[in-house]
């Protein structure tokens, strides 16, 4: 998570691989190897294991969602940078994100700096017990977390294809991504979900404290933030995500597509579109938006 921040309003259909973007000739700067691909891969040296399992699953998320949704095609190119080798011009090390058709992502973050840089320190000892509970080895936390990220990012690209018109506002484009890639994970790689629901819930419990809390704030600070902050209201996003996926026979997207072609959304405020979307799941927006005054 921790993520897309920057997408918003970039991505610009197919000319988006038609011309060189800024960000294309930054990473094409990097010393990275290229790995072809359906989805082709730019990579630091020595982390191409990694980065051939995430475009593994990258490819498979562009195939359910090109088969469960007609008419979409979804053109997406993945970078995976160590920290000498991050895009320090975009945003700082560890916030992945989907700008321009690539989706970026950390090389080297292993356990320790998953806790240090992703807001776990004050509560390490709850993770691993958490961890020791069920089995889990905590080095496998990282993974867990960026598998589930590649696929939101993806859903970055890929809800500006299925709505022309775009989604409106950080809190819904971060949970229509989160929502894509949890129904992914839920139905095609379970066990992914089994790290990564373990973090999202310590994170829940355990980190009450943000700097900023509020939607309004969420907007003034993107990208600029702690990323702890950030986790936490992505961890957020993601446990009213966990309630509107089990409001079943329900799709998200294809009730964001009516609303945009029934409404003009660009001119609604959150809540306002939050009402509309309550009507088929029984009031969770609302309730969950009170909570961002
Ligand atoms: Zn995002």
């Amino acid at each position: 998570m921790k993520t897309a921040f920057l997408i918003i309003g970039l991505i610009i259909g197919s000319n988006t691989f038609a011309q060189q973007t800024y960000l294309d000739s930054l990473i094409m700067s990097k010393k990275t190897k290229h790995i072809e691909g359906i989805i082709p891969v730019y990579v630091t040296p020595g982390y191409e294991a990694k980065a051939i399992s995430w475009q593994s699953t990258i490819t498979e998320a562009k195939n359910y969602y090109e088969s469960k949704y007609k008419g979409i095609s979804i053109k997406a190119k993945l970078a995976v940078l160590d920290s000498a080798n991050w895009t320090n011009e975009i945003v700082g090390y560890g916030y992945t994100y989907a700008r321009d058709g690539w989706i970026v992502l950390p090389a080297d973050v292993d356990f320790n700096d998953y806790v240090r840089i992703y807001g776990f320190s004050s509560f390490k000892n709850i993770l691993e017990k958490e961890c020791d509970k069920i089995g889990l080895d905590p080095n496998e936390l990282p993974g867990s977390m960026f598998q589930f990220v590649t696929v939101h990012e993806l859903g970055h690209i890929f809800v500006n294809q299925l709505i022309k018109e775009g989604i409106p506002g950080e809190f819904f484009n971060e949970t229509v991504a989160n929502i894509i890639a949890w129904e992914f994970f839920k139905k095609n790689k379970p066990e992914v979900m089994k790290g990564f629901e373990l973090s999202m819930n310590v994170f829940f419990k355990n980190y009450t404290n943000p700097k900023y809390k509020t939607l309004t704030e969420l907007s003034e600070n993107y990208g600029k933030m702690d990323m702890e902050n950030y986790c936490w209201y992505q961890f957020n996003f993601l446990k009213l995500v966990e309630e509107i996926y089990a409001v079943k026979d329900v799709d998200l997207l294809l009730c964001f597509k009516k609303l945009s072609q029934e409404n003009n959304l660009k001119n609604m405020n959150v809540v306002e579109i939050g009402s509309l979307l309550d009507k088929y799941y029984n009031g969770i927006f609302s309730r969950w938006l009170s909570k961002y005054n």
